[in-house]
Formats: C-alpha cells, sequence, structure tokens
C-alpha cells in the first residue's frame, strides 16, 4: 500500500503548476520579443545607409517619387540601393527615409517654388513668398485704368520641386520677365463701364401699284437712335477680349426710314409702248389682242420659215384673250392644228380675225362682241408647243400679216 502523504502531493501539484506558468511566460515573452521585429528594406545613397522602408514597393515608389520632385527628372537612380533587412520596429518608425532626405543626399540641388502653367513648369523663385511677389506684380501691371484682377486665363499651380539653379536658368525668375510673357501666365482683368452706341433704322418699304418698278421714293428719312450700354469688358493681358453687356437704356428712338415704290411691271409697260395703233381709212381699227403681262413675247412672226399664217404670242395658259374689234363669232370650237379656235367676222365685211390654240373658250359661235371682250383663254391645244396665241387677220379670206393690224412694227 502506498501511502500518499497529503503536504507532499501538493507540493507535487504546486510545483507542477509553476513550471506550466513558467513556460507560459517564457514562451510570451519570446513571442512578443519576435513579433517587436519586422522585415524592411534598408536605403542606401551613395553606399551609405540613410534609414529605413517598409517594402521594396515602396522603395521604388520613394525613387519615383524623388524623381518627380526633381526639376527635368534630372535624377542619377544609380545612386540609390536598397537592401532586405531585418529591424526593430521602433527602429523602422524613427529612421524612415522619406522623398526630400533622398533628393538632397542625391545631387546639388536646392528647394525651390516652381510655377506650372497649363502643366508646363515656365517660372521658378526660389521662396513661395517670392513667387507670390512676382505674380502679384503681374497683376498689378495690367490692373489699370480701373480694371480689377479676375482671374488667371490659364491653369496656374505652384509646386515645390527640387533643382539645380544652373539648370533652370532659362525659366522666368524676374517680374519683368513674368511681364514679358517669359512665364506664359494670362492675366484676366475686367472693368465695369458705360458708353453710348447708336442705334440703326430699319427701312419700311410699301408699293404703289400705279408706279412703275423702277420708281422708289424716300417719303421719310431715316434717323439713327441712341443707346446707353452698360458693360463689364475684360481684357487678356491688356488686349480687349470680351464685352459683356450687362443692361442697355435707350435714350433715343430710332425714326425708321420709309420708302414708296411702284409695283407696276416695266417688262410689261415697255411691250404696251411698242404698240402704236395708227388708224388708216383702209385697215379696220383693232386693239392688241391679248392681256399684257410681264412675260408676254413675241415667238414667231408672219410668213417666217414655214409659210405661217399669223403671228405667235407666248404668255401664261390663261393669259386673256380680246376680240380685236366688234363683230360676230362666226366660229368657236376644236379646228385641226388650231385646236381650241374661235373666228370672228369683222363689220366691215371682208375682215376675219382667228384665235388658236386656246385653254379654254368664252364666247359661242353667233355671239356679237366688242372690241376687248374676252374671248377665249391663252393654251396649247391643236399642234403646238407650248401656251401662246396664234393670232390671223384675214383679208377675203386670205391670211395678211397682222403685225400692223395690232400696232406693232
Ligand atoms: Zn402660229
Amino acid at each position: 500500500m502506498i501511502r500518499i502523504n497529503k503536504r507532499k502531493l501538493l507540493k507535487l501539484l504546486k510545483s507542477r503548476i509553476f513550471a506550466v506558468a513558467v513556460a507560459a511566460i517564457v514562451s510570451i515573452a519570446c513571442g512578443l520579443y519576435i513579433s517587436s521585429y519586422s522585415g524592411a528594406v534598408e536605403v542606401f545613397i551613395n553606399g551609405e545607409s540613410t534609414g529605413y522602408v517598409k517594402s521594396e514597393v515602396e522603395f521604388n515608389e520613394l525613387k519615383s517619387a524623388a524623381k518627380d520632385m526633381i526639376y527635368n527628372n534630372d535624377f542619377d537612380e544609380s545612386a540609390l540601393t536598397c537592401k532586405g533587412v531585418y529591424v526593430k520596429k521602433s527602429v523602422l518608425k524613427a529612421d524612415k527615409t522619406d522623398t526630400a532626405e533622398i533628393v538632397a543626399v542625391t545631387g546639388d540641388y536646392e528647394q525651390v517654388t516652381a510655377l506650372f502653367v497649363d502643366d508646363k513648369l515656365t517660372a521658378f523663385a526660389k521662396t513661395e513668398a517670392e513667387m507670390d511677389s512676382m505674380l502679384s506684380d503681374l497683376v498689378k501691371h495690367y490692373e489699370v485704368e480701373g480694371r480689377k484682377f479676375k482671374a488667371y486665363a490659364n491653369n496656374v499651380e505652384k509646386k515645390t520641386i527640387y533643382a539645380n539653379l544652373n539648370s533652370i536658368d532659362s525659366l522666368a525668375k524676374t517680374s519683368e520677365e513674368f511681364i514679358e510673357g517669359k512665364a506664359g501666365v494670362g492675366i484676366l482683368v475686367t472693368t465695369y463701364t458705360e458708353y453710348e452706341e447708336s442705334i440703326a433704322f430699319k427701312t419700311e418699304t410699301s408699293y404703289d401699284s400705279s408706279k412703275y418698278d423702277s420708281y422708289s421714293v424716300t417719303t421719310q428719312n431715316g434717323v439713327k437712335g441712341v443707346k446707353k450700354v452698360f458693360a463689364n469688358i475684360t481684357y487678356l493681358n491688356g488686349e480687349k477680349q470680351e464685352t459683356e453687356i450687362v443692361k442697355t437704356e435707350v435714350l433715343k428712338q430710332p425714326v425708321n426710314k420709309k420708302v414708296t415704290k411702284g409695283s407696276k411691271s416695266s417688262a410689261a409697260q415697255s411691250f404696251k409702248d411698242k404698240i402704236n395703233i395708227v388708224p388708216s381709212p383702209d385697215r379696220l381699227l383693232m386693239i392688241f389682242p391679248l392681256e399684257i403681262t410681264n412675260n408676254i413675247r413675241i415667238t414667231s412672226y408672219w410668213g417666217d420659215g414655214r409659210n405661217h399664217k399669223g403671228m405667235d404670242l407666248a404668255s401664261p395658259k390663261g393669259t386673256k384673250i380680246y376680240a380685236a374689234a366688234d363683230g360676230k363669232v362666226i366660229f368657236s370650237g376644236t379646228k385641226s392644228g388650231y385646236g381650241k379656235c374661235v373666228i370672228i367676222e369683222h363689220y366691215d365685211g371682208k375682215t376675219k380675225t382667228l384665235y388658236a390654240h386656246a385653254s379654254a373658250l368664252k364666247v359661242n359661235q353667233g355671239d356679237k362682241i366688242k372690241a376687248g371682250d374676252v374671248v377665249a383663254l391663252v393654251g396649247s391645244t391643236g399642234r403646238s408647243t407650248g401656251n401662246h396665241l396664234h393670232f390671223e387677220v384675214r383679208i377675203s379670206d386670205t391670211p395678211v400679216n397682222p403685225i400692223k393690224y395690232i400696232g406693232l412694227q
């Protein structure tokens, strides 16, 4: 029988608990110790350690950021190298390499304030205050005659960059050079102004049908009006660029010009002027057998080439055909070749007139008619190639030249 001493057992138990506790504490401590280290990348400039960054990705970002910060990307990348290491997190945190540090060490650079105009580097100053002063001198240069600064005409941005000052000599760096335009900054200034401007008059035209179309008389002279204009005028580097009219006030209304013009066609009149009927004892007095329009023309004379028995007077369809003299309708109907046709026998007993190719007939056989009565309308019926009146005069049934009967030469 094993006798177990209670006190011994208690002691044993206690020592086990102690061992487990010690093991636990050691392992936690170890864990804590290991986790206070981190994989990192040590950065070297010209072979000299300058600190750490977290990863190679961060190292490459750092390199390209440094390059971006240097004018013309004038940066010797080979001066910058790196190596993977384990460092205490606290060290990594305290000795983190930044871009400015790299730039400062890798070359003969100075920190300057650069001016980017529409994303193009055009000017620099040693300090931001100096840059602001050059920009403000430029603005003042254009703020003359009450003009106030409105905006830059370009996208203007100031950035801190690093540069070798000898390499940026070609950029603008004085107020004079800004004013000469070397920095490429456009200055918009505006001024509120009032001025008077004339108002054009209009012309009102009225027509007088009793006057020929060559007639034109001014019945009232036009007089220009005057208005006051309130406007914002914008200048770009001193050049007037835009006038924004804010409001206008009419000081004096314009007086419209009034003109009267004739509407009677002189083309028709000049044809009428050619008609000159001279009565003679042996000739029946006739009138011109067709309504005179602007479009009337003689297209064929009596006796031309094809033994033409009459005269052809071209005129639009529907033009009125008049009886040339008093008489009686002896035919109104359709005749071969003549189409719709009217024949009138006149009271001298030997003269007949014939009107052919009508589109419509307005009289009947047997009607007694007076000179000037409408007997038919112009058309192109029968042997005809276009709207016209074929007019014949017959003496004792023999066709004669009608030209003088109707007053033409
Ligand atoms: Zn004919």
